[in-house]
């Protein structure tokens, strides 16, 4: 069940470390190690050891398991879970968000682009009150024109279907309370559009503008066609507008249609007739376009339904290394590994 309770009186509970910070890595073996010595730094001197980093392997291709595996070594804060194979983006921090102990919970990206030094100001606001604080771009450095244009249409797409209020220019990389995990964990969905679910869940939610840097290492893991995909997932997710548009041109081509009988039914009566194929033509290619674009729609939510109702579990998990929960202090006697082994 859902705790309804109030994350923010629960920050210096007993069960897990202060912070779990949680990060999705696909193909990132050569920024890891600076991954972890920027976020060290930027979160001893605000948690002191009172944090773990959970690593999640998004079955990478190159050595970002191995470089997890010996990070977590050197440093028992590090947990790493590795799944079984690549499930994306959203799944893998879904995957990471469910070993997460921590009473905060604060997720970015592998590659730097989101400044982790940005723990202390997000904090202050969690602590003014909010349950989530997002990081907002104010600027993406490093970035193409034709991303940053595609990424803008997009956000202001999700704007206008949507009616939850996900914010614009805002990547998953934020800082939330236990009680908001706990509501996104309660939802089962296998299309996960994580900020949009943080969104939808409420409470007291505040932007913190910031500039995006450039990727420290690696290239982008979103080409263009997991773009479009990601964007398809975030408006089926959220919305039914694209059925209720698709409705709309089933009524405009109907009404269409009967202005075209009317006006060839009288011409027949009149005994002029026309005897051309072109208006027959367009009127098949447009209302067999239409029609197919209609069943587009909504195979696109049937599809997604299926999908569903198989219920599969989201995301296989290989092998997790690491002491889950633990805080740094406690474990540096423990220094062994639990290794564990899940087979879905
Ligand atoms: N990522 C992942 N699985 C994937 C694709 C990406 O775990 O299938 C991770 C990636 O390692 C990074 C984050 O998701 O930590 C965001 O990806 P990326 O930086 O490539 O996206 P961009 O910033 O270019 O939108
Ligand atoms: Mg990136």
């Amino acid at each position: 069940m859902v705790d309804q309770g109030s994350g923010r009186d629960m920050i210096a509970a007993p069960s897990g470390p202060a912070l779990s910070v949680v990060v999705p890595c696909y193909n990132e073996a050569e920024g890891l190690g600076e991954l972890h010595r920027r976020l060290v730094a930027a979160i001893e001197p605000v948690f002191g050891d009172d944090f773990e980093i959970v690593l999640v392997n998004d079955g990478s291709r190159d050595a970002t398991w191995p470089g997890m595996v010996a990070l977590s070594d050197s440093d028992p804060r590090v947990l790493c879970v590795n799944l079984a194979r690549n499930h994306g983006h959203q799944l893998a921090l879904t995957a990471g968000l469910a070993q997460a102990a921590g009473e905060l919970i604060f997720i970015l990206d592998a590659d730097l682009q989101d400044p982790p030094e940005l723990i202390g100001p997000m904090l202050e606001l969690i602590r003014a009150g909010n349950d989530v604080v997002y990081g907002q771009r104010r600027k993406r450095d490093g970035e193409t024109a034709f991303k940053r244009a595609t990424a803008s249409a997009f956000y202001r797409l999700l704007d206008r279907l949507v009616d939850v209020d996900i914010p614009r220019d805002a990547g998953d990389f934020r800082l939330m309370t236990r009680r908001v995990l706990n509501v996104l964990q309660a939802m089962p969905e296998r299309y996960r559009f994580v900020r949009g679910m943080v969104s939808w869940v409420g409470f007291k939610q505040a932007p913190l503008p910031y500039d995006r840097d450039a990727r420290f290492a690696g290239v982008t893991k979103y080409p263009l066609h997991k773009m479009v995909s990601f964007a398809i997932d975030a408006i089926t997710s959220f919305s039914v507008a694209p059925l209720r548009i698709a409705s709309w041109m089933g009524v405009c081509a109907g009404l269409g249609a009967m202005l075209m009988l009317a006006y060839v039914l009288g011409a027949w009566v009149m005994g002029h007739a026309i005897s051309g194929w072109t208006s027959t033509l367009a009127i098949i290619l447009v209302l067999g376009s239409t029609q197919l674009m209609i069943l587009g729609i909504m195979g696109e939510y049937l599809g997604r339904m299926y999908m569903e109702a198989k219920r599969r579990p989201l995301y296989i998990i290989d092998e997790v290394h690491g002491v889950r929960g633990a805080r740094g202090n406690a474990v540096h006697q423990l220094h062994d590994t639990i290794r564990e082994r899940v087979h879905g």
